[in-house]
């Protein structure tokens, strides 16, 4: 199964992510994840993309697309991902449709999480990722079970984005209205989208999910 989740900043796109590829055995395909590595470890896309991914605009096109192009012939894209963060411009979109038919691939759905604007800021200026293996937490709506434990790694260091601050959350919510949002329609006329109210507690959202992925 391939799916897409679409939703602005904030959302919980890679925290459901996450949870789908545990109880699914699907890989998660975080494009932010992957720049934020190439960001760390100043390789020349990582170079590129330092300074957009600051501002809260998106990367080019032909950058990420390559990425994910090279990512989907990786072995364990095999039995199925979840794209948290790709496409995010019909351009990537379009260029989504071309790999997947090149490699006799089909997109199940497109779930779109639902949040209002106003909900946004809170979401993302608290949360804050194990350093180890990225699972998201937040100050307030999802702690660790055990203080400072993660709870999928046991990982005891965590981090917080750069981006997440609420001068970039406008910018990054700029962009995905005037980007993303008209992806909306573009994957609604093709019969894939679903929406999901993402403003319910994570749990909610998940069985939600689940019901989704049960119906298709
Ligand atoms: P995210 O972790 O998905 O919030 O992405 C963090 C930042 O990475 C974004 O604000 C963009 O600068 C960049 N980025 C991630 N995915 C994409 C994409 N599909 N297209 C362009 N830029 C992206």
């Amino acid at each position: 199964m391939n799916l897409v989740f679409l939703g602005p900043p904030g959302a919980g796109k890679g925290t459901q992510a996450h949870r789908i590829e545990k109880a699914h055995g699907l890989v998660q395909l975080s494009t932010g994840d992957m720049l934020r590595a190439h960001v760390a470890n100043e390789t020349e896309l990582g170079n590129l993309a330092k300074v957009p991914m600051e501002r809260g605009i998106l990367v080019p096109d032909d950058l990420i697309s390559a990425i994910i192009a090279e990512r989907l012939d990786q072995p364990d894209c095999a039995n199925g991902f979840v794209l948290d963060g790709f496409p995010r411009t019909t351009q990537q979109a379009n260029a989504l449709g071309v790999m997947l038919e090149k490699r006799g691939l089909s997109m199940d759905a497109v779930i779109e999480l639902t949040v209002d604007d106003a909900a946004l800021a809170k979401r993302v200026t608290g949360r804050f990722q194990c350093a180890n293996c990225q699972v998201a937490y937040h100050d307030e709506f999802n702690r660790p079970k055990v203080e400072g434990v993660c709870d999928s790694c046991g990982g005891t260091e965590f981090n917080r984005r750069s981006d997440d601050t609420a001068e970039t959350v406008m910018a990054r919510l700029e962009q995905y209205h005037k980007q993303t949002a008209p992806l909306l329609d573009y994957y609604g006329e093709r019969g894939l989208l679903h929406r999901i109210d993402a403003m319910q507690d994570i749990d909610d959202v998940t069985a939600d999910l689940e019901n989704v992925i049960n119906s298709v």
